[in-house]
């Protein structure tokens, strides 16, 4: 645990190190970058270059870098110290170094205070108010370091006062410039967008070409038409990635100061500050555009992205919705079955009940009317039950009558033959097609079948087992008379087996 500490410690340390020494090589790059290719007429220098770096860096890697921007600006500013002012004190010497170092660390961390505490997106350039932030930010930031540094220069007399707000301004544009033009190249740096993914090699030459035709003719010919580069830059930003537009937006700059620095291209005028005035113009003006085209593209894709995201899971949650609404039909579509066998089925029997009785008599009724066919009803009583209920109790009562009811079930195999529970102990058996020879055969086949399952009645006055009444009723039915007749004639018929001594079956009526 102690030597992982360590280790990572060391890590730290290392990386801290690191980065601190390439701030360090970086800035003072950046210084002699700034002095050899941004400086106008051997004076001013357009851009500031390490401030293109500073701010990226504190960016990412806040104050850590501190010694590395200190140093380099130290060593950047002791050769120009010494140039200048020969006769400066030390004490004067270490004022200006430590204010300008403060100065240029201050710079950065003002702009990372702001974009940090105002900017809506960790990801600047995606968002509008963001890279307006960051633009305020660029240009706010140099203001404070260019007045600490240049009233340090003005008070040791580095400076005279005629000189101090033209050297305001210098700093002040120089530092802006870079931070709006370099700084987000590197900020938006990253490995895998060199390689483009939204246009083909082929534009990304044509629009290199037609950008260094256009500078030729700008920045290294005279020719006036540097507006001619806002619409390949366009292009490049509605087509390249945002780094690669950022970066047209760099080499661009970089043209343009050069060339201008050399004393070439439109810009390159008799007066530094016209030239100053036209190149850091110019250079910021399509820097700013680029910017904010680009969040403004990059905004567009987010919210057309979030939008599709929400579509499919609209289109989800409306296929979850209708799957659920799917289930909960067939739930229905089942719940109904249920129901409509609770209102034709006899809970305890299993077997068609009253009303389905009634229903189905009713159907046959009029189908075997128009077709002048046969139809039977055999309306059976249990011997006895009542006996048998008080001998063997009300539940073995119900199980008998549920074996009864299996039984004339099983003896009735035609599909359209009906075997219901009348009431009671009472069961009722609709026999369409069927004469009144064929209906006695099936009240035979029930007594054999009842007979054959032998349930036991101890107490019955006609038999040791359990036994039926039945009466049989047979009519084709007519306009004459109603499915009631039938069922009053099976009755009667049952009254008379009843009354005949039980256990057989008669005959009301011979119509058919
Ligand atoms: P009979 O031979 O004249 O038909 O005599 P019975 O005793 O069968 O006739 P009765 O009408 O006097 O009695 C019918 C009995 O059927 C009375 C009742 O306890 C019984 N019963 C009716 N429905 C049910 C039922 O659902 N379960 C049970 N266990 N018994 C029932
Ligand atoms: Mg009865
Ligand atoms: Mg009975």
């Amino acid at each position: 645990m102690f030597l992982q500490r360590l280790k990572e410690d060391k890590n730290s340390n290392l990386f801290s190190i690191g980065i601190n020494l390439m701030t360090l090589i970086l800035y003072v790059a950046g210084i002699h970058a700034s002095h050899t290719f941004t400086t106008l007429h051997s004076e001013v220098a357009s851009l500031w270059f390490p401030s293109a770096i500073t701010l990226p860096l504190v960016l990412k890697y806040g104050i850590q870098v501190f010694p590395g921007i200190t140093l380099a600006s130290i060593i950047g500013l002791t050769p120009s110290l010494q140039r200048i002012s020969p006769n400066l004190s030390f004490m004067g010497f270490a004022f200006i170094q430590i204010s300008c170092a403060l100065a240029n660390c201050f710079q950065p961390m003002i702009a990372k205070y702001i974009i940090q505490r105002f900017a809506k997106s960790k990801d600047i350039f995606i968002n509008i108010q963001s890279v307006c932030v960051f633009i305020g930010a660029a240009i706010f930031s140099p203001i404070i370091s260019a007045f600490m540094g240049v009233s340090a220069l003005l008070s040791l007399n580095v400076i005279s006062a005629e000189e101090y707000f033209y050297s305001l301004l210098t700093w002040w544009l120089g530092s802006a410039l870079a931070h709006l033009i370099f700084s987000p190249t590197i900020m938006q740096w990253k490995r895998k967008d060199f390689i483009s993914q939204g246009a083909s090699v082929g534009e990304v030459v044509i629009i290199a070409l037609t950008v260094l035709l256009i500078c030729s003719f700008t920045f290294i010919l005279i020719y006036p038409v540097e507006y001619l580069l806002f619409p390949p830059l366009i292009w490049a930003v509605f087509r390249l990635k945002r780094f690669q537009a950022s970066l047209l937006v760099s080499i661009i700059a970089l043209i343009a100061i050069v060339s201008t620095s050399l004393g070439y291209g439109t810009f390159a005028k008799d007066s530094v500050n016209l030239s100053l005035i036209l190149l850091q113009s110019f250079t910021a003006v399509i820097s700013v555009i680029t910017l904010i085209l680009s969040a403004v593209l990059a905004e567009k894709q987010i919210t057309k992205n979030q939008l599709y995201e929400t579509l499919e899971h609209l289109e989800e949650k409306v296929l979850e919705r209708t799957k659920e609404l799917e289930n909960i039909q067939i739930d229905l579509q089942n719940a109904n079955k249920v129901l409509e066998k609770m209102a034709y089925i006899d809970s305890l029997t299993q077997v068609a009940n009253r009303g389905c009785f009634d229903k189905i008599l009713e159907q046959q009724w009029d189908s075997l009317m128009r077709q002048k066919e046969c139809l039977s009803l055999l309306l059976l009583d249990v011997d006895y039950f009542k006996k048998y209920n008080d001998f063997y109790g009300h539940p073995q009562g119900d199980e008998c009558l549920i074996k009864i009811a299996q039984c004339l079930q099983s003896v009735v195999r035609n599909t359209s033959d009906t075997v219901a529970r009348y009431g009671g102990e009472e069961f009722v058996i609709i026999l369409p097609y069927t004469n009144l020879e064929q209906a006695t055969v099936v009240a035979k086949k029930i007594q054999s079948a009842i007979a054959l399952l032998a349930i036991p009645h101890e107490v019955s006055k006609v038999s040791k087992y359990i036994t039926f009444s039945i009466g049989i009723a047979t009519t084709i039915p007519g306009y004459d008379n109603i499915p009631n007749d039938l069922i009053t004639k099976a009755d009667q018929a049952l009254y008379l087996a009843k009354e005949d001594g039980r256990n057989r079956f008669k005959i009301f009526d011979k119509d058919c």
